[in-house]
């Protein structure tokens, strides 16, 4: 700072610090002198008017406000009734707690609330409201009416009043609070210019209330619209074994919760040796129900819907390896901390929050969402087809995307050999024999890790050397959830049976996911292991290529190849990654290299690491056209089936899919 103040010989201070000036180094242009006003403090109501304007900016916005107030009053169910999408009217009926006669006039004053008392108060609000502005706020530019009862009183009415006059009268109604504000901003016809044709302003004042609900299952909405019932959801009972997802499916639809995983992430966050508590709960769409657009992103921060860019760029980067493109995930995400960790205070209408520790916040969405995600559908598929709904939720503690898969794969049994795995690898050499040296990480996947009082998960050897023309019996429950590979087709596709179906794989693509999540587990113990070549594979090379490979010596080590210069215009490939033993080396090497090139090879592995492993993994994978025998396409098949992500290729785009015997029936117009 102090550097920007130095006096620049060259030039005038002034020059220095304008640039206008200094082009046009004149006298400076002096704005016409104002005339002086008076300071006067501003009436109440022009106050009032002026929040509104921060507060209202359209009938969604009282509507908001006020199914606050109702939630916070304890509401079990809330009623909308909206004129001329709410233009002219917008009534909010609740059945909860209700104001007392003596409160009613204070309730409609400035910075008046029930909620708050002190800071500290402020600091751990648990409430919707706090700031005792929207009453006052939305009274100043409407008219406004409260009709209100509290149970426990003495009268046997409750009380009406009239926000314009101030005046009180007894009326009929049982416990709760009906809120009427009618004709909005006629007060202040230049804002009600700026409001667009009814049915956009009815559209948000539903989407407000949809923000609630979803929050909320365990209360009941209905909203009319000109004396139409145009939503309506149901509280869901508190015995239900998953009210969230209940509501969620009320709210978005069956598809969405078909479509979504379910996340749940309680973590144990140590502060200051006493520790709180940080949980990320909700669901996530899988990658296949991604949108052009980011409509379906809800984020809610201890029960209040915030647009907030922490949480949107966590779930964002959560589905990185998953979601390629423009696609804008769907989920709905419940994140609960400790309410000193979060400042609710800093926007008007309390839609942003700042976060104490941003970082924990991003940590948690992320790794909630990541690793409800991991876990490939095929493993929580292997239900028979009556009862296909109810998508496994991930065990807890959730599966880190670092120690692989924290549950037993399903499959009873591995039915193939490992020479049948290795023989995937080679282009031509399926004749491969099968030394001990060449279990490599692909041939013998990682034991799982068998969580303490399961059963583990067995052996991989435990063949069971299925003849390949075994006969097409009806799958027993329990079966492989991706099911018997029973055709190769055109040399793309893998065709297999399971209990619902039809299973078409596209077999390079999720050959290439499983290459390419077992090099990120490598890459996360270490760096790959690598396998010398017996004899080293040399290739002509541009000098770009001989400069990187000489100065990313270090980087190619952590990867697993060893590229050296051989003569001045020559590389010899020396090692390759183990688990990509059976590709071309050159090719790996050479785009290895171009990738490397692109980079500063001192960061590179933190900041590509990921792009530059889908590459690799993209040169092991098995190409499109090798005819694979029975006994490898089921190997394939067993492997997505505990392979992370595995749902999706490295591009995003879904790895297999089911054709379920209704679909086929369908196609034949076969009745069943
Ligand atoms: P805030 O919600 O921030 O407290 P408001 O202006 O929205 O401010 O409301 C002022 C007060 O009026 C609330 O604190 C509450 O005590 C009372 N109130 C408003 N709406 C209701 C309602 N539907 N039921 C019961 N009390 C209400
Ligand atoms: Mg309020």
């Amino acid at each position: 700072m102090a550097g920007r103040l130095q006096p620049n010989p060259g030039l005038s201070v002034t020059a220095y610090n304008d640039p206008v000036t200094q082009t046009a180094p004149q006298t400076p242009p002096v704005a016409p002198a104002a005339p002086r006003s008076p300071i006067l403090e501003l009436p109440d109501e022009l106050i009032s008017q002026i929040a509104a304007g921060e507060v209202v900016e359209r009938p969604a916005s009282v509507v908001r406000e006020l199914v606050d107030n109702a939630l916070d009053a304890g509401a079990r169910q809330v009623t909308l009734r909206l004129l001329a999408g709410g233009v002219r009217l917008i009534s909010v009926e609740d059945d909860g707690c209700g104001i007392l006669r003596s409160e009613l006039p204070t309730a409609l004053k400035r910075h008046a609330t029930s909620k708050i008392a002190s800071l500290s108060d402020l600091e751990s609000v648990h409430t919707m409201g706090f700031r005792g502005e929207a009453l006052a706020a939305i009274c100043s530019i409407a008219e406004m009416s409260v009709l209100t009862r509290v149970e426990d009183s003495q009268e046997s009415h409750g009380w009406l009043l009239d926000g314009r006059s101030g005046e009180l009268q007894p009326t009929a109604r049982n416990r709760g609070t009906t809120v009427e504000v009618r004709e909005l901003f006629f007060a202040t016809p230049a804002r009600r210019k700026f409001l667009k044709t009814d049915a956009t302003e009815l559209a948000h004042c539903i989407e407000a209330v949809r923000r609630h609900a979803l929050a909320r299952p365990d209360v009941g909405f209905a909203i009319w619209h000109e004396g139409k019932l145009v939503a309506q959801w149901r509280a869901v009972a508190s015995d239900h074994a998953d009210p969230l997802r209940q509501r969620l499916a009320d709210v978005l639809g069956e598809d969405f919760v078909a479509q979504a995983v379910a996340v749940d992430w309680p973590l144990e966050v140590p502060d200051d040796g006493n520790g709180h508590r940080l949980r990320v709960r909700g669901f996530a769409g899988i990658p296949d129900a991604a949108r052009s657009r980011n409509d379906w992103q809800f984020a809610y921060v201890n029960g209040r819907y915030v647009r907030d860019k922490v949480i949107t760029h966590a779930a964002r980067s959560a589905y990185e390896d998953v979601l390629h493109g423009h696609r804008q995930p769907v989920y709905a995400l419940f994140v609960s901390l400790d309410p000193t960790r979060v400042d609710v205070n800093v926007h008007p209408t309390k839609i942003e929050v700042r976060f104490r520790d941003s970082r924990e916040v991003h940590q948690a969405v992320r790794r909630a969402v990541e690793s409800a995600l991991a876990v490939p559908r095929s493993a929580g598929k292997a239900e028979p087809a009556s009862a296909p709904e109810t998508e496994a939720a991930p065990a807890w503690p959730p599966a880190s995307h670092q120690t692989g898969l924290a549950f037993a794969p399903r499959a009873p049994e591995i039915g193939h050999r490992v020479s049948d795995l290795e023989a995937l690898w080679g282009g031509a050499s399926s004749a491969a024999p099968t030394s001990p040296a060449r279990t490599d990480a692909w041939a013998s996947p990682r034991p799982l890790p068998s969580e303490a009082g399961q059963p583990s998960a067995p052996p991989h050897h435990a063949v069971r050397a299925e003849p390949a023309e075994a006969p097409p019996h009806p799958l027993p429950q329990g079966e492989w959830p991706l099911g018997r590979a029973i055709a190769q087709l055109q040399g793309v596709y893998i065709l297999a049976e399971n209990a619902q179906g039809l299973v078409v794989v596209d077999m390079h693509a999720a050959h290439e996911r499983i290459v390419y999540e077992r090099l990120k587990q490598q890459m996360d113990e270490e760096q790959l292991a690598s396998q010398p070549l017996l004899i080293p594979a040399t290739f002509a090379a541009t000098p770009e290529e001989v400069a990187t490979a000489e100065d990313s010596a270090v980087v190619l080590a952590m990867l697993g190849l060893e590229v050296v210069p051989f003569s001045p215009k020559t590389l010899a490939v020396r090692a390759v990654p183990t688990t990509l033993s059976q590709g071309n080396p050159v090719e790996l090497a050479r785009s290895v290299l171009a990738e490397l090139s692109q980079h500063d090879a001192s960061t590179v592995v933190q900041r590509a690491r990921n792009e530059l492993l889908a590459t690799m993994a993209c040169h092991g994978a098995v190409r499109a056209n090798r005819r694979l025998t029975l006994e490898e396409m089921n190997a394939l098949l067993r492997q997505m089936e505990t392979t992370e992500r595995s749902d999706q290729c490295n591009h995003g785009r879904p790895t297999w899919r089911q054709v379920s015997m209704k679909e086929l029936d369908a196609l034949f117009l076969r009745g069943r």
